[in-house]
């Protein structure tokens, strides 16, 4: 899952000074099990903690075990899980524990953090504290109720909206990752309370297998979700345009009261798990035409395999999201030779996939979606408490339980092959993609180079409003380099929320 590429993107943030717009909100509290419970199966997260525990310690003398007597969870910075990994002799383990899911030791720790850090970004925006949130950490749009899937272990995302479901009575959920947004359709497939609209490659047998047009919602959620299928080597100017006007109907129809977007980067050309050619500038416009809305945002990462490519990208859309210029030189910083040969923003691509989207099927789908969502009939209500939305969130969520039990058994006599496809399909797919043993954390782009980051511990939480004198190398900074190697520090922690 390449965690380096969040200090990478650290630092071009840092190193281009973004973080003086932007308050830092640094280690956030991990997740607690109340918290994961609100969407996961108690007995899953009970197997997630025992097979975390009997996984194999790194040895006492390593720089990893000293880390983790520091306690950070910086040790997946810089080594492969691996080493780690146990046997697993249960059949059922073994079909939901694959090469793209290994057990390894920290696990829980991994993903309580970067849940963590989108619970707190949703509870940012709901709290009128912030207007944008941004955990570049989190994203992991795969993982399901009772099983991880592409490295995705809980649901972030599906966690962070519950959390603004609390607060607001529609949520849009939208995802630019290459691959579908599987997870969190499959969470809020029968609810009329958020919109889940992915764009993302699908041919039947690219991961996850999911996503087809005609998967819509079902029940309550009929219509409540979009799926955009689309194929090797889609543009920037077929991409924005899709784009632009489906969210843009979707937004006018739908009326969402706030907004997930996950921002995965293998949506990017010259990826190295993905088939699109889509620019930096592109993906970042994405970003930009949803900020315009000035709706309340929760901006989240994803996938992205070719690791200096995702740190320009999230980087740019960091200054996007800030109303900040950036030039197209890097900063230098202590990371600099990741960009090489070009150090530039906008990097362009050295080879395209062929663009296999014919105009006619793609003017057809969004003919076809646009058609759909006049179903809508405005947007639902929902009762409204003292306290927020909805008036009881736990009866709520219990009853999206029963209408999803309610919906499989439908399913299940034929009306609907949606979940039988997803239960079916999951697990064919993602063999080694996303994880890839010890090679997973080396910088790609200077061949053997393993990153190496030395990562201290932070003091905390600890915040600096726009305007800190906070820098990396480069940047000259009247507080001198310790200060700025101090900043530099902290930000390595990759579990940082940006808040505007
Ligand atoms: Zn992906």
């Amino acid at each position: 899952m390449k965690p380096h590429r969040l200090t990478l993107t650290n630092s071009l943030v840092l190193g281009y000074g973004l973080h003086r717009h932007l308050d830092l909100f640094l280690d956030p509290r991990p997740a607690s099990r109340e918290e994961l419970e609100m969407y996961h199966d108690p007995k899953y997260l009970n197997l997630l903690e025992v097979k975390t525990r009997a996984a194999v310690e790194p040895p006492a003398t390593s720089p990893l075990s000293r880390r983790r007597e520091g306690g950070t969870v910086s040790h997946l910075q810089r080594k492969s899980a691996g080493d780690w990994n146990i046997t697993n002799s249960n059949p059922f383990e073994q079909a939901i524990f694959t090469e793209d899911c290994p057990v390894f030791g920290g696990m829980n720790d991994f993903f309580c953090q970067y849940t963590g850090a989108s619970l707190a970004g949703a509870r940012s925006l709901v709290s009128g504290q912030s207007d944008i949130a941004i955990n570049w950490s989190g994203g992991l749009h795969h993982a399901k109720k009772a099983e991880p899937s592409g490295f995705c272990y809980v649901n972030d995302i599906v966690l962070a909206i519950l959390e603004m479901l609390r607060y607001h009575p529609r949520v849009l959920y939208i995802d630019i990752d290459i691959h579908h947004g599987d997870g969190v359709e499959q969470a809020f497939y029968h609810s009329n309370r958020v919109f889940t609209v992915s764009l993302h490659k699908y041919n039947g047998s690219f991961f996850p297998g999911t996503g087809k047009l005609e998967d819509i919602g079902s029940g309550q959620g009929k219509y409540f979700c979009a799926n955009i299928p689309l194929e090797d080597g889609i543009d920037d100017a077929a991409y924005l345009s899709i784009f632009r006007e489906v969210i843009g109907d979707i937004i006018t129809m739908f009326k969402p009261s706030s907004i997930v977007l996950q921002c995965g980067a293998d949506s990017l050309g010259c990826d190295k798990l993905g088939c699109f050619n889509l620019s930096i500038k592109a993906h970042g416009d994405c970003v930009r035409f949803i900020k315009n809305f000035n709706l309340p945002l929760l901006i989240l990462g994803g996938g992205g395999y070719t690791i200096d490519n995702v740190a320009r990208c999230w980087t740019y859309e960091t200054a996007v999201l800030t109303g900040t210029d950036i030039p197209d030189q890097l900063p230098r910083g202590p990371y600099y030779s990741y960009f090489a040969p070009d150090y530039k923003l906008h990097k362009v691509w050295d080879k395209k996939w062929d663009n296999e989207n014919e105009a006619p099927r793609l003017r057809n789908m969004v003919a076809n979606i646009r058609s759909k969502l006049r179903y809508l009939h405005g947007a639902p209500s929902v009762v409204m408490g003292e306290e927020g939305f909805p008036v009881n969130l736990k009866e709520w969520l219990e009853q999206e339980e029963k209408r999803i039990r309610d919906g499989e058994e439908i399913e299940e006599e034929g009306d609907d092959e949606y979940m039988k496809d997803v239960r079916k399909e999951d697990r064919h797919f993602g063999k080694g993609q996303f994880f890839q043993d010890d090679n997973d954390n080396r910088g790609e782009v200077t061949g053997e180079k393993d990153p190496d980051v030395e990562v201290r511990d932070g003091d905390g939480r600890r915040r600096a409003r726009g305007g800190a004198r906070r820098g990396a190398g480069v940047v000259e900074e009247d507080e001198g380099e310790g200060a700025e190697l101090q900043a530099a520090e902290q930000l390595h922690q990759a579990l940082a929320i940006l808040m505007l």
